[in-house]
């Protein structure tokens, strides 16, 4: 990791996987002090000029499963940084977004370990049982846009992810 860089004044902070920078929030009281924030920015190249992230809606071409808007990327919560991403449960084929940084993220109902949607690994974890394996489109790319994928309602790989462009 590279050493701290310290930004005196700048909305966007240009950030680079590994980067860890700190920024100095000065306010304009002349009683208050100086605080320091830092941030360890280590998973994509993708704090850049305010995006945060991508917004997704899963469409099932099989049976009619739409999602709400998910808002996939960066976030802070309490102490630590998180990337969320959508996920499905092996078990009971629960849907939704998860901490992708910090694996491994239990199904809520019944806690089972999901698997990430996109990862390289995905047929391997969904389908342990490898009688069972259906070609994804994980299979021949990491883009969640490509391909068709298991649908969290029918079970079939009939499901797309459509961008909304990003959030911030
Ligand atoms: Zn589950
Ligand atoms: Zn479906």
């Amino acid at each position: 990791m590279s050493l701290p860089r310290t930004i005196r004044s700048a909305s966007t902070v240009h950030a680079k996987s590994g980067d860890n920078i700190c920024i100095k929030v000065t306010s304009k009281l002349p009683s208050a002090s100086a605080r320091w924030v830092a941030i360890i920015c280590s998973h994509f190249d993708a704090v850049m000029d305010g995006t945060m992230g991508s917004k997704f809606v899963a469409i099932c071409k099989g049976c009619g499963f739409r999602s709400e808007e998910l808002y996939a990327g960066f976030g802070f919560q309490g102490a630590g940084d998180h990337y969320m991403w959508p996920s499905i449960c092996p078990k009971c084929r629960s849907f939704g977004l998860k901490d992708q940084r910090h694996p491994p993220q239990r199904c809520r109902r019944c806690k089972a370990e999901v698997v990430f949607y996109g990862s390289e690994d995905f047929s391997k974890k969904y389908f342990p049982d490898i009688t069972k394996v259906e070609p994804v489109g994980e299979d021949t790319s990491q883009n969640i846009l490509d391909g068709r994928h298991v649908c969290p309602e029918c079970g079939k790989v009939a499901l797309i992810f459509e961008s909304r462009g990003d959030w911030s």
